[in-house]
């Protein structure tokens, strides 16, 4: 096919920086259509990822964010149904609801699905974004997985869609940004804070701050962690935080509104460790040669907790203790991929569509 139609569809913070892995080569190569369903809305986690990724300005902006997340993919769901006809492939990234509405809405309307980072399983239907994950590959005609591991989830599941290795595109933007960001003091000098003398931390996960004990736990672990911590809070958590009255406990933590990518990058790639139950943040952490502790007891990144860099701690505040003051590893294998895979989404894309399938 010499320019297919793409109809991309994003909605939140990682999916836009996953997105700019692969708009520009997409364009190069045909016709994208950019739908933001506004799953986040603020300016702080949406305008300011556009504005620093370079992304083009959303063609459709449906202001769909809100409500539980039943109601708001269903929202999603009927708004992207008029949308997605007239394209040859409907692209969605991770695992969030507006992966789910695009994915579903363009199956329903016989427009082929193709699904970049497919095949992640943390294994725990607890979580909204497994269920997200698990049906979207399985209504995806072309699955585009970051790793090794994904591909062999893929395939325990006989997943039916083609099933394609690409890497990462979040390490397409982490070797562009990175770099950059290293170079950054004025975050550092916002928060006080001293390359390699503090920790960076952000907790946004509904299973760790929607439940007030698990909050409460939560809290108590980041205000006895050793050391200056720097905390964007995201929306999400800001909220639970003030609807429990626990944010005072969180003492000298170091609080901010949610970062631009810029900065936030900064702060991580210069920090003594990460301390998150974000999937990105994990990730960059290891592409930053910096020490995770990630607050959850599954992460479908497993291969960073396999070279050592990344620990699963759940709440647990004296293990995550002990796996910040623990020795680096002294190796830091490429896991997931070259850089280049955004280039690799668009060549199977291509190869996808002239190939007839599905
Ligand atoms: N991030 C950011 N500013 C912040 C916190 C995170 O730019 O204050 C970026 C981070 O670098 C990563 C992405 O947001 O690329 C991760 O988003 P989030 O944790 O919301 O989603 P998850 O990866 O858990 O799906």
């Amino acid at each position: 096919m010499s320019s297919p139609r793409v109809l991309t569809v994003v909605g939140n913070r990682p999916q836009f920086v996953k997105a700019a892995a692969v708009s520009g080569p997409l364009r190069q190569a045909g016709h994208e259509t950019l739908v933001h369903t506004g799953q986040h809305y603020d300016p702080e986690l949406s305008r300011v990822f556009f504005e620093e990724l370079g992304l083009a300005r959303p063609d459709h902006w449906l202001g769909l964010g809100g409500g539980t997340n039943t109601a708001q993919t269903a929202r999603q769901l009927a708004a992207l149904e008029s949308l997605v006809a007239g394209h040859d492939t409907v692209l969605v990234y991770g695992d969030t609801n507006s992966t789910l509405a695009g994915g579903l809405a363009a199956a329903q309307a016989r427009v082929p699905v193709a699904h970049v980072e497919a095949g992640m399983r943390s294994f725990d239907r607890a979580m909204p974004e497994e269920l997200n994950r698990v049906l979207t590959d399985h209504l995806a005609d072309l699955l585009l997985c970051p790793s090794a591991t994904a591909v062999d989830n893929l395939r325990r599941e006989h997943a039916a869609g083609r099933v394609e290795l690409v890497g990462d595109v979040m390490v397409d933007v982490a070797a562009l940004v990175q770099p950059r960001a290293r170079e950054r003091d004025a975050p550092l000098e916002r928060f006080g804070v001293c390359p390699r003398r503090y920790l960076v931390a952000t907790v946004h996960r509904a299973g760790n701050v929607d439940d007030p004990r698990r909050l409460a736990r939560l809290v108590d672990l980041l205000a006895g962690l050793p050391g200056p911590v720097v905390l964007p809070l995201h929306p999400r958590t800001a909220r639970r935080l003030e609807e429990t009255g626990l944010r005072p406990r969180l003492g000298d933590v170091r609080l901010a509104p949610p970062l631009g990518y810029l900065d936030f990058t900064a702060l991580l790639c210069r920090a003594r460790g990460v301390v998150t139950d974000s999937g990105g943040v994990q990730k960059e952490a290891y592409l930053a040669g910096v020490p995770c502790v990630t607050l959850r007891d599954t992460t479908e990144w497993v291969e960073t907790v396999q070279a050592g860099w990344n620990t699963l701690v759940d709440l647990d505040a004296v293990a995550a203790a002990r796996a910040l003051a623990a020795a680096r590893p002294a190796e830091r294998p490429p896991l997931y991929g070259d850089g280049r895979a955004g280039e690799r989404v668009v060549a199977a894309l291509r190869t996808f569509l002239d190939s007839g399938a599905p």
